[in-house]
């Protein structure tokens, strides 16, 4: 199997008066535009997967998430790129398979099995694995979000990709997969802001979780900043959406409203508020999932 080659992707800086009188460097990488289908933090999450379940002579790959997932969306098109069949297991039977997400999922060949939420909640269980094995027959499994060792040797090689010297390096965080990946890639060197895109404290946990449960080194890095989830996962407020309009006129890069948009709106307002040292270059991931911007414009203001 050829995994479909990453584009090499632009570096912008971010210039204002307020980041030039905090006397930092705001430089975005936009991996977002690494691939025109797979794009983002996934394209590198799916590549050894993808790889691996060629390897084991899968011919199937199965995976969950919710109805407006950038991991699905992935999927589905790395999948329909390498030639592999998929199935999204989403939660909700009530998903709508029209929304863009959806639709453009099935377009790429991928089956969807919805299933209650009830029993989206029992997906880690193996009773469960086994259910979709009497229903699929043979297939690779990827957990939700696409978190595993392998999504983590690839989140690593994407930063191992980046050439410019940098202080910090910022990104936004779901399950810690691409952090995770991020901080074993540098081996101590900088410091790691994960923006969590979720309510509550338990992300930094999770991050170290992830390192014991794949015998990373624990590098101790790294901060999760953990108040700029505008309300909770998938949850979007005005001045957020305001925000992003702004930013989006002022500099031509999109943002979504689940990671990217929240990840930018504090770190602008990290910088306003004096966070960084004088003389930081600050570097942050633009990590994609632009396809979900789709999805948003359906839910009315
Ligand atoms: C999935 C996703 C993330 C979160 O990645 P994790 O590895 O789950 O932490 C961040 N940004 C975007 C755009 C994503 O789609």
């Amino acid at each position: 199997m050829i995994y479909p080659a990453a584009q090499p992707v632009p570096e912008i800086e971010i210039k204002a008066p307020f980041i030039e009188k905090a006397g930092v460097q705001l430089i975005v990488r936009r991996e977002d535009l690494n691939h025109p289908h797979i794009s983002g933090n996934k394209y590198w999450k799916l590549k050894y997967n993808l790889l691996e379940a060629d390897k084991l002579g899968h011919h199937t790959l199965l995976t969950f998430g919710g109805a407006f997932s950038n991991h699905i969306a992935a999927t589905a098109a790395a999948c329909k790129a390498v030639g592999l069949k998929s199935i999204g297991v989403i939660r909700g039977e009530d998903a709508d398979l029209t929304n863009p997400t959806l639709a453009q999922a099935v377009k790429n060949g991928m089956v969807i099995h919805r299933i209650s939420r009830a029993k989206y909640r029992e997906k880690e269980f193996a009773s469960f694995a086994d259910e979709m094995r009497m229903l699929f027959s043979d297939f690779f499994l990827i957990p939700e979000g696409g978190t595993n060792d392998l999504a983590i040797k690839g989140t690593a090689e994407m930063v191992s990709r980046i050439d410019t010297q940098y202080d910090y390096l910022a990104l936004p965080v779901g399950t810690g997969g691409t952090m995770a990946g991020c901080i074993d890639c540098l081996r101590g060197q900088g410091q790691i802001l994960g923006f969590s895109a979720l309510k509550g404290n338990f992300l930094t946990e999770e991050i170290i979780a992830l390192q014991q449960q794949y015998s990373l080194s624990a590098f101790g890095n790294w901060d999760m900043i953990n108040h700029y989830h505008f309300g909770g996962y998938g949850k979007v407020k005005d001045d957020l959406i305001v925000f992003m309009k702004a930013f989006e006129d002022q500099y031509a890069i999109p943002l979504e409203p689940v990671y990217t948009g929240k990840m930018m709106f504090g770190l602008l307002e990290m910088i306003k508020n004096a966070y960084f040292r004088k003389g930081s270059v600050i570097y942050t991931i633009h990590t994609g999932g632009l396809q979900g911007r789709a999805g948003f414009r359906r839910i009315p203001a």
